[in-house]
């Protein structure tokens, strides 16, 4: 591919945006959120945008944050989870899927994932519940809905909370509801590589009205919501979004449904592509079962298909064939030195799929997934090449 799309997309809608929260004067929340400041009930964009992202996700209450890290340590404090919990979660995503655990002084749990669908194996999750499990945090992994129904019986059966880590998958959608409103609370990111981005940001979905209280404390000092503005009745921090941010979400909001249409078509047809090509497993399609948030486009390759090229030398090949492929994470989230404290030797022995995914996995960012048809047919065509390059027969024996 030569030229991979420009990320984010945007034009003088965006900068005019912009321009008017500036010459507003209104620049954070709090001049629409009180009534004092705000004496007209005029809605400012914050309130708009969180508004916006609730609704399209059928979620009763949705508060937009500063980033989606911050929207899952809220999640996590929100629940009043604690020193002595255990949360399990996935060892395959980005580091703040597992940190909010440790920012809240639980104990992160981490079970292993299905290798097909790059997601939490249901049957791991079960096998990891112990007397102190209080919840499960699962990703959507690059944006391909959890099996909802098997994770929410296993919750159900064992008293625990769901949390969605949907950074991956905002719009994607589970037998036909949006993630993100499906489980207790639902954490997204607008940070900048995200299919919907504010340059940073993350908003929290919930459909109960206590949590969405606490969450909105939490994000403001623990504010007591209602109360005087210097009342503060728990341990919070300041989490807000600022307008400039939500005026561009609300720009991208409208952009988003044409820019996902087109991720879609080209995610099948390449995923179609690469099916025909031995030794690549592109990761599952949800099929009947939802629609994909398309974040990322994910495939494995197999060592022996490829005349036994390493991750990295397969990497080089399929770069230097066009193919403007990532390697995705080095290594799950447990070998960060941040979990020093637990047994990575052990998890790694309870999460030989995650350890695989990260020696065998590639990923394609979804700008790519933004380009023309006959660029994905490219694709689908260099990486045939590379096959054929490096795919050596096993020598025939001869009589
Ligand atoms: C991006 C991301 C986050 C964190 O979002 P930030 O806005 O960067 O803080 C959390 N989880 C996953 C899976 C992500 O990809």
């Amino acid at each position: 591919m030569k030229h991979i799309p420009n990320w984010p997309q945007f034009d003088e809608t965006e900068a005019e945006a912009v321009a008017a929260v500036v010459r507003s004067g209104n620049w954070w929340r709090g001049a629409y959120d009180s009534p004092e400041g705000n004496p007209t009930g005029e809605t400012g964009a914050v309130q708009q945008f969180e508004r916006a992202v609730a609704d399209l996700h059928g979620a009763a209450y949705g508060l937009a944050v500063s980033s989606g890290t911050m929207a899952l340590d809220i999640a996590v404090r929100a629940l009043g989870i604690g020193p002595g919990d255990e949360v399990i979660t996935t060892a395959y995503s980005y580091v703040a899927t597992a940190t909010c655990i440790l920012q809240s002084g639980a104990t992160p749990v981490f079970a292993d994932l299905n290798p097909d669908t790059w997601n939490l194996d249901p049957g791991a999750v079960r096998r990891a519940i112990t007397q102190k499990t209080r919840a499960i945090i699962l990703v959507h992994f690059a944006g391909l809905p959890v099996d909802m129904d098997a994770l929410l019986e296993i919750a159900k059966e064992h008293d625990l909370y769901v949390i969605e880590d949907a950074a991956h998958a905002f719009g994607a959608e589970w037998r036909g509801r949006k993630v993100g409103a499906i489980g207790h609370i639902g954490c997204f990111s607008f940070q900048g590589s995200k299919n919907l981005t504010t340059g940073e940001g993350g908003a929290i979905v919930t459909n109960d009205e206590t949590l969405a209280t606490r969450c909105r404390s939490l994000h403001m000092a623990g504010r007591v919501i209602g109360g005087a503005w210097y009342d503060h009745e728990r341990l919070g921090w300041n989490g807000r979004m600022t307008e400039f941010q939500a005026a561009i979400g609300l720009v991208q909001l409208q952009r988003f449904p044409d820019q996902q249409q087109r991720r879609e078509a080209n995610a099948r047809r390449l995923a179609a592509g690469l099916a025909e090509v031995p030794g690549i497993s592109v990761q599952t399609e949800p099929g009947e079962d939802g629609v994909h948030g398309r974040h990322l486009f994910c495939f494995r390759y197999e060592k022996d298909q490829f005349g036994g090229l390493s991750h990295k030398r397969m990497y080089m090949a399929l770069r230097a064939a066009g193919l403007p492929v990532l390697t995705g994470y080095g290594r799950p989230i447990y070998h960060n030195d941040v979990f020093a404290e637990f047994d990575a030797v052990e998890w790694a022995e309870r999460c030989p799929n995650a350890e695989q995914l990260c020696t065998s996995g590639f990923w394609l960012h979804h700008a790519v997934l933004l380009a023309e048809p006959a660029e994905i047919d490219e694709l689908v065509e260099a990486m045939k090449g590379v096959k054929a390059r490096y795919h050596k027969e096993k020598p025939q024996r001869t009589v």
